[in-house]
Formats: C-alpha cells, structure tokens, sequence
C-alpha cells in the first residue's frame, strides 16, 4: 500500500491497523454506538473513495477510527454520507 500523501510504500497490516485503532480510541470519549458505527463504516464499504479498503481518499483517516467519532462527519465532496 502506498501513502496517500506520497508514494512510499507502507506495510501495514488489518491487524496492526486494528490496533493502532484501538489504541487511539482509548484517547477519545466523545463515541457513536455500536449500531451508529456499523451504519456508518456500511456507506464507508459501498463508496468509491474507500481506498485499501481501509483509508478514506479525502481525509486520509482510517475509517474505523473516523467513524466511531461522534464529533466527526464524513467528508465526502457535494454531501456528506454519513
Ligand atoms: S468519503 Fe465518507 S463514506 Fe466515503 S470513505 Fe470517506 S468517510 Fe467513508
């Protein structure tokens, strides 16, 4: 997988991602549901921004740390999906 700001390449697997994660999720207090969550990462799954199936194109952001932020948005461009 490639950076989206550069082109060096970043070895990173699912399960170091998970982790990252959740270690950052640990840092925040402001959460959506488990419900409100899994609403959100099922448009995250069917957009075409998703990349590496993991990272969103605008933001950057992995989307399993993004979504689960009740203060965050999606930043789609023209509307947002969630
Ligand atoms: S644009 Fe929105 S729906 Fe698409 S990957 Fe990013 S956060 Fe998810």
């Amino acid at each position: 997988m490639s950076c989206k700001g550069c082109s060096t390449s970043v070895i990173v697997s699912t399960q170091e991602i998970e982790k990252l994660v959740e270690e950052q999720l640990l840092l925040e207090d402001d959460l959506v549901t488990d419900d409100l969550f899994k609403e959100r990462l099922e448009h995250c799954k069917q957009c075409p921004s998703l990349m590496y199936d993991t990272t969103c194109g605008h933001c950057g952001c992995f989307v399993q740390f993004r979504a689960k932020l009740a203060y965050k948005s999606c930043p789609y461009p023209g509307g947002a999906k969630w």
